[in-house]
């Protein structure tokens, strides 16, 4: 398995991306640095990098404690994050390619949840690292942005090929769709993906990965052309305008008080 999911804090993920050739490895968000230490070390394989998807303290506030530890780490993040990753070493920007081992990673400019948000696309893996920007059935709360540019970072990301696995960075898959259904309580896509998200947890089970193609299907805020969904929303703003960028800030807005 080249990639592993290490539980952070309350119900963030770390992931190691492993390189099966060079048994090296990268860290993707890193809030507790001695718990990654140790997945690594359970499966044998060298940290070389972290890639630091923002800058949140709940996804990089263990890049330090990790340098302090690990010689030679290298430490990736968007310079549009201002400074504010601790312990960047390799800043980067959208279109970027990073290189563990042999594995080769694209970097995906996705602002809005902060104003450098990256993706980490590993296109041989079919795998992206979404962070706090595309959720399993949400995305974040626009933080640094407006509703426009964020509809433009999850354009990228769908733009995507339908069979890229997507590891995000919280567990809260089961909110998320359960919020949904308020919207599109006829989707049966949406409605077994709930079911499943129930069931996984209640067998201590993590929701990752889930993929492009299926978040096209049941999350609400790649949804904004379907029209269950429209329909539910201008039941509750009959003078909400049919702009996706309006109908995105609108899901948002609902969301953000669910
Ligand atoms: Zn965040
Ligand atoms: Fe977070």
């Amino acid at each position: 398995m080249a990639i592993d999911v290490v539980p952070q804090l309350l119900d963030n993920f770390a992931y190691l991306v492993v390189d099966e050739t060079t048994r090296e490895c990268a860290v993707v968000d890193c809030a507790e640095a001695d718990k990654v230490i140790a997945a690594a070390r359970g499966l044998g394989v060298s940290i070389v990098a972290v890639l630091t998807t923002h800058w949140h303290p709940d996804h990089s506030g263990g890049n330090l404690d990790l340098t302090a530890k690990l010689k030679g780490l290298r430490i990736y993040g968007a310079s549009a994050e201002n400074g504010r990753i601790p312990g960047l070493t390799h800043p980067v920007a959208n279109g970027d390619t990073i290189h563990i081992g042999m594995l080769e990673a694209r970097v995906i400019g996705i602002p809005a949840h902060t104003s450098g948000h990256v993706a980490y696309y590993f296109a041989k893996l079919e795998a992206v690292f979404t962070g706090d920007t595309l959720f399993i059935g949400g995305c974040g709360r626009v933080f640094e942005g407006n509703a426009a540019t964020m509809v433009a970072s999850l354009g990228r990301l769908a733009a995507l090929p339908d069979s890229t696995r997507v590891y995000c960075g919280h567990e809260y898959t089961e909110k998320n769709l359960r919020f949904a259904l308020t919207l599109e309580p006829h989707n049966a896509a949406l409605k077994a993906s709930h079911e499943a998200a129930l069931r996984a947890r209640a067998d201590g089970k993590w929701t990752v990965p889930s993929t492009i193609g299926d978040e096209k299907k049941i999350n609400p805020f790649l949804r904004t052309d379907s029209a269950e969904l429209r329909a539910s929303l201008k039941r509750i703003d009959p003078s909400l305008s049919n702009n996706s960028a309006a109908i995105f800030a609108k899901v948002r807005q609902l969301k953000d008080s669910f």
